[in-house]
């Protein structure tokens, strides 16, 4: 259904330079510093009102790293699998390798459509030189530049050719996107790799060894869905200014681009204040939120610590007071699927549309049994509200007055269009409109 470009090839050819040119997007750190690595990456791409999903597969690793070829080969296996076409990058700057030979020697054996990519061809010289990829074995080569985009027009013609549907539908759409947000060492990537049932993440000590966010289309209860693990730094790498600055971004970046944020918590570190901003960050992009509270199997507990750690929780949080608390061990695997549910869960509240004759049906008798308490001898008469067909829960209800309706009136509307309709995890916002 969904169009899949991967991008393979050896290091250093502008596989990342081409990803962020097709997507459009900052979705790489580029670095060139030997050692750094990127797991399989997921961007959106358009091309003619063609839409498709790009994937960076990262690179082989220079040199004597070999520690992470194995690990590395295997997500190129994976983006194949997943391909419709495969964009094979070479380098007319560097001409022919060895490790171009074998990479061609792996994916003429596979039976999806390869289109040799000769990469830095900005001049009429490497132009030309391009033509001795022919020897690939792979077709005829495309000069292109990534970097100033040149040749990339004719080679995305002959790629969208390969497209099965039309591809118009916006992968961004109708697909969730859950983000894993929280401090770091709360246990997100551990989290992300029982997830995947798979060593995932790139987790070494060698200094310079930095993750990305990752974002990684899963399946689970018949339900597709896309997470992103904004897992940071590793404390131990030698951190460049320059990939923590992106890092960070990146964090902000998941978090806008999802519709439901799963936010740690250590359990073992109890609250933070950077938890609540975290939160709040959250709420206020109108993000569904779920709050996971992790390594519950390190706290000494009786049957009446989660119940206290609730409602501490929710007080600290006040007035949010609608987001689900769970409590789990990713090392014990102790409702992990749990917390997963409840993401799609919420998912399905910020999506759900309550129609104006349900909505007043319901309303109406709250709004006569405590209707808005009059201000400066005014009376204030909500008529009826409809809710917006907008991305998170929106409704408008129309009055007479609507610049006397009090905050605390604000609240207790809220409240009842969540007792009625269960918005568990989901910010919903009221507009008064006069009528
Ligand atoms: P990757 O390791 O294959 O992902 O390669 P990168 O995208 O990180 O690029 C490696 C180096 O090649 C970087 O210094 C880029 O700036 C450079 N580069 C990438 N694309 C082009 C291009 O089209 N022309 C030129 N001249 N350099 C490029
Ligand atoms: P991240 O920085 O948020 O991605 O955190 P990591 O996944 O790297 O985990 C940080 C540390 O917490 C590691 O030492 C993990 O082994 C540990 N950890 C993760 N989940 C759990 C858990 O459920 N229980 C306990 N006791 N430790 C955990």
């Amino acid at each position: 259904m969904a169009n899949i470009v991967a991008i393979v090839g050896r290091p250093n050819v502008g596989k990342s330079t081409l990803f962020n040119r097709l997507t459009e997007q900052r979705q790489a750190i580029m670095d060139n510093q030997s050692g750094v690595t990127r797991d399989r990456h997921y961007g959106f791409a358009e091309w003619t009102d063609k839409h498709f999903t790009v994937i960076d597969t990262g690179g082989y690793v220079v040199g004597s790293e070999d520690v992470f070829e194995g690990a590395i080969r295997e997500q190129v296996e994976i983006a194949l699998d997943e391909a419709t076409v495969v964009l094979f990058v070479v380098d007319t700057m560097t001409g022919m390798t060895g490790l171009d030979e074998d990479f061609a020697n792996v994916l003429r054996r596979s039976n999806k459509p390869v289109y040799v990519v000769a990469n830095k061809s900005e001049t009429a010289e490497r132009r030309q030189a391009a033509a001795e990829f022919y020897a690939l074995g792979l077709g005829d080569p495309y000069p292109v530049s990534a970097q100033d985009g040149g040749g990339t027009g004719d080679l995305l013609d002959k790629v969208i050719t390969h497209f099965q549907s039309d591809g118009v539908e916006n992968p961004n759409g109708g697909i969730p996107r859950i983000s894993i947000l929280g401090r770091p060492n709360v246990g997100k990537s551990s989290f992300v790799n029982v997830l995947l049932g798979q060593e995932r993440n790139i987790v070494t000590d060698i200094a310079g060894t930095t993750r990305d966010a990752i974002n990684t289309r899963y399946r689970a209860y018949g339900q597709d869905f896309i997470l992103t693990d904004t897992a940071g730094i590793r404390r131990k790498s030698k951190i460049k200014d320059n990939i923590e600055f992106y890092s960070i971004l990146r964090s902000l970046k998941a978090m806008e681009e999802s519709d439901v944020c799963i936010v740690m918590l250590d359990a073992t570190r109890g609250f933070e204040s950077q938890d609540f901003n975290i939160i709040g960050q959250a709420i206020r992009a109108k993000k569904g939120v779920v709050v996971m509270i992790n390594k519950w199997d390190a706290v000494e507990k009786d049957h009446k610590t989660a119940d206290h750690w609730r409602k501490e929780m929710i007080q600290r949080m006040m007035p949010i007071d609608y987001l689900p608390i769970m409590f789990a061990s990713v090392h014990e695997k102790q409702r992990i699927f749990q917390v997963i549910e409840k993401a799609m869960e919420v998912y399905e509240n910020k999506h759900k549309k309550i129609t104006t004759s349900k909505l007043n049906e319901a309303m109406q008798p709250e709004i006569e049994a405590y209707p808005p308490p009059s201000t400066k001898g005014k009376q204030i008469k909500i008529k009826y509200m409809l809710q917006l067909p907008t991305p998170s829960p929106t409704f408008v209800f129309f009055c007479n007055l609507p610049q006397y309706i009090k905050e605390s009136y604000e609240r207790f509307l809220e409240n009842k269009l969540r007792a009625h309709f269960g918005f568990d995890g989901v910010p919903i916002t009221l507009f008064f409109r006069q009528k």
